[in-house]
């Protein structure tokens, strides 16, 4: 029995990296019966008399995953957007942190289209990228070589690439894939999103890493929070309420919270604070789950 990673999963077959070879595979019957479905990143365990006819035993525990792309323990997640056309939104990118965070995924900011912006959408990015740096999110920008910046992050990891429609994740998943030659979606389209082209997940080797050969997400709910969750991926917030006056300060109405003073002196930047207020009003009034599955 042997121990890979599923870099590749296609009409029922399973393809394993198995210390640098390619086994082809599938599910055992039993295992099928227990209604897991291995995902693209998991590690399994298998055997196998030749590299086509081998069979996934058993998986192993699951560090996270991602409905789109569908992969499992990711690392490190490149969220793609853009500073005009469509105009940069704090409330997106904002998403896109907390859901990372809430996942345990490094995340990684790139923005576009820089080539486009006025002077002042420049000097808005600019302020932009020294706040999420301060709270620990790297920020590359197009225009600096950008995508050979988020290429030097790959080695050892898992990366994923998500982010608004339009914003030029599959023109930075070209950039870096020459080969893929992925279909750049319009904006503008008929149908007024991107195009939409049905692929399989595979995980490329680039640079001594995996990375997903699909564009993730493009807008995201909050469908398995709750609203004890929410504070806690907001870095900046969970250093603040070391000094919050109630350990379980939830950083609205309550009196001596560390947060709302460091919004009014503008140490937490006030978009932010909104976007939380904001998320957490539409956790809260989610409709129940009733069918939440445990983890
Ligand atoms: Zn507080």
């Amino acid at each position: 029995m042997w121990q890979g990673q599923i870099i590749k999963a296609l009409s029922g077959f399973y393809y394993i990296d198995y210390k640098g070879s390619i086994y082809q595979t599938r599910a055992r019957g039993n295992f099928r019966n227990r209604k897991i479905t291995p995902l693209v990143g998991d590690f399994v365990a298998f055997e196998s008399t030749n590299k086509t006819d081998g069979y996934v035993l058993e998986m192993l525990p699951r560090k996270n995953e991602l409905i789109r792309p569908a992969v499992a323990n990711i690392d490190l997640g490149v969220v793609v957007t853009s500073c005009v056309e469509p105009l940069f939104s704090f409330n997106l990118l904002d998403r896109f942190l907390v859901t990372l965070e809430s996942k345990k995924i490094k995340p990684v900011i790139y923005i576009t289209k820089l080539d486009l912006a006025s002077a002042e959408v420049i000097e808005k990015m600019e302020k932009m990228r020294s706040y999420y740096e301060k709270i620990g999110y790297p920020v590359y920008f197009s225009n600096e070589e950008g995508s050979e910046k988020i290429r030097r992050l790959f080695k050892n990891q898992l990366t994923v690439f998500m982010g608004q429609s339009g914003a030029g994740k599959s023109t930075l998943l070209n950039e870096i894939l020459p080969e893929l030659d992925l279909e750049v979606g319009v904006i503008s389209n008929a149908l007024g999103r991107g195009k939409h082209t049905t692929r399989h997940v595979e995980l490329l080797t680039i640079d001594g890493g995996l990375v997903a050969d699909t564009p993730g997400f493009s807008s995201i709910e909050f469908l398995e929070m709750s609203v004890e969750e929410l504070p806690k991926q907001f870095p900046e917030f969970v250093r603040a309420a070391e000094h919050c006056k109630f350990r379980e300060c939830q950083h609205r109405k309550e009196p001596k919270c560390q947060v709302k003073e460091e919004v009014s002196t503008g140490e937490i930047l006030a978009n932010r604070y909104d976007n939380y207020l904001q998320f957490y009003e539409e956790i809260s009034n989610r409709k129940p789950m009733y069918n939440k599955k445990n983890k």
